[in-house]
């Protein structure tokens, strides 16, 4: 993989080769030049990784002069960057004409897919393939990207292969082959609460009527939500699901890494997600009792209606809006966990557990701190991880997603994710860095 990205005409070669095979499945020059672009843009992002890294003596230099580049430090560049992204969610949701999508026909941008998706599913494409495709297309490069600049650390690597592997696999792959045998559309890693339509009547009744696939559907899906999350929290703490499975983690894993450094840490940000996320939670889940109730039980068709109409707004807010426009949108601007920071409600339910009922926790080494703030600059929960190491306490946080990025950067070897019970983390050893020298050099710590 190492020389075939570092050789540029290789590179070249093969972009060229693989955009005219394309162009032979698809003749139009539009969708063409889109697919040579994706490409082109997927190779240079890797080769200039790659070169990058080869050339870079220390490993803390991976993060320097995060603040003084225009897209990661809220300057106009990043303003405009974010206008675009939220725009793009505003057409995809609401607009889907204007990139082409239409029933009698797809033109523009959408009818760019038509060829991928005769091929996957057998039937046209809309926009939210077209979103899947794109989706995947940046979770997959950014993620080889993630993977070539945390290379050494093999928790890095491992969880950006799981991401990656479950967003190909089970986000895009799996939900069209499903389509293709004629069947609904289900992403089976997308739990209740965060897959907010699984006890829809409208949901609840299309699997029934889907035989063995729809049962499969249905009890995996309760059998995930009463069984999998807390056993697993138990074990792993949230990052089971928010580092190493979640689609929403993936893409901010990935393509949202430049800007992880951006996350509010102030005490207000802090109290704003917790007020926020739990009060998302406590709306999910009397939603989801109403509907439950007005699906097995006879209730007036006023209140069916109100509940209705209650289960749309939170789409609309909540669904689309929140974890969307904003949680996407917003990366350059708040950083790239916005959604799964403020909002998430399979967050809060998984950080509930985490608190309280998990082995997970980042044991703390205090003695060796140097307060040099590597750990809260690239956490990217805004979790203030050096005031914890300053104290040599553990951190046992209810938003941490366990990316592990604060041991990583960390550059005396304080921080330590573990699965262990309490109290048997404090023994561990140290094990200084060799670039501890970098610290010095370094201009982007707080
Ligand atoms: S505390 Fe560390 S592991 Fe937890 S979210 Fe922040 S950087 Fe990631
Ligand atoms: S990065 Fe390590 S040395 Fe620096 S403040 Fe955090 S725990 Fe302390």
């Amino acid at each position: 993989m190492k020389s075939i990205i570092q050789n540029q005409y290789v590179t070249l070669v093969f972009t060229v080769l693989f955009s005219l095979a394309l162009l032979l499945v698809h003749k139009p020059l539009d969708a063409f030049l889109f697919y040579f672009l994706l490409i082109l843009i997927a190779c240079t992002i890797l080769y200039n990784e790659n070169k990058r890294v080869h050339s870079t003596k220390e490993i803390k230099d991976t993060n320097d002069n995060v603040w003084n580049n225009a897209l990661q430090n809220r300057s106009v560049v990043a303003y405009i960057f974010a206008i675009g992204l939220i725009a793009f969610y505003v057409v995809i949701y609401w607009w889907p004409a204007r990139i082409g999508y239409h029933d009698s026909g797809n033109t523009g941008m959408v009818s760019w897919m038509d060829p991928v998706s005769f091929l996957l599913r057998g039937k046209a494409a809309d926009q939210w393939f077209l979103y899947g495709f794109l989706y995947t297309w940046f979770v997959a490069v950014f993620g080889f990207r993630f993977v070539i600049r945390y290379r050494h650390n093999s928790y890095q690597v491992w969880r950006t292969f799981s991401l990656i592997f479950f967003q190909v696999i089970f986000a895009f792959l799996l939900p069209v082959f499903f389509e293709r045998m004629n069947k609904p559309y289900h992403d089976f890693k997308n739990i209740w609460p965060l897959n907010y339509s699984f006890f829809d009547a409208s949901h609840l009744n299309l699997m029934s009527a889907q035989g063995t696939y729809g049962k499969s559907v249905l009890i995996s899906g309760i059998l995930l939500i009463i069984l999998g999350i807390p056993i697993l929290t138990y074990f792993f703490g949230k990052r089971w699901y928010c580092s190493w499975v979640c689609g929403c983690g993936a893409l901010a894993e990935t393509a949202g890494d430049p800007f992880r450094h951006l996350s509010d840490k102030s005490h207000f940000s802090w109290k704003l997600e917790r007020a926020i996320i739990y009060s998302v939670l406590l709306i999910i889940i009397v939603m989801t009792i109403l509907m439950l109730w007005t699906y097995y039980f006879q209730v007036d068709s006023t209140i069916a209606q109100g509940v209705l109409t209650f289960r749309r707004v939170y789409g609309f807010v909540i669904g689309a809006v929140v974890s969307g426009v904003i949680g996407v949108g917003f990366y350059p601007i708040f950083g790239s966990r916005v959604w799964c920071r403020f909002a998430c409600p399979m967050a809060a339910v998984l950080g509930i557990l985490q608190k309280y009922f998990s082995r997970f926790r980042i044991s703390v080494n205090g003695g060796q701190c140097i307060s040099c703030g590597n750990c809260s600059t690239y956490c990217e929960m805004g979790i203030d991880v050096r005031a914890y190491a300053e104290k040599s306490q553990d951190i046992v946080r209810a938003s941490c997603v366990g990316c592990g990025m604060c041991a990583e950067v960390c550059p005396r070897g304080v921080l330590k994710l573990e699965n262990s019970s309490p109290g048997s983390t404090k023994t561990q050893a140290f094990v200084p860095r060799e670039d501890v020298t970098v610290l010095f050099s370094s201009g982007d710590q707080t």
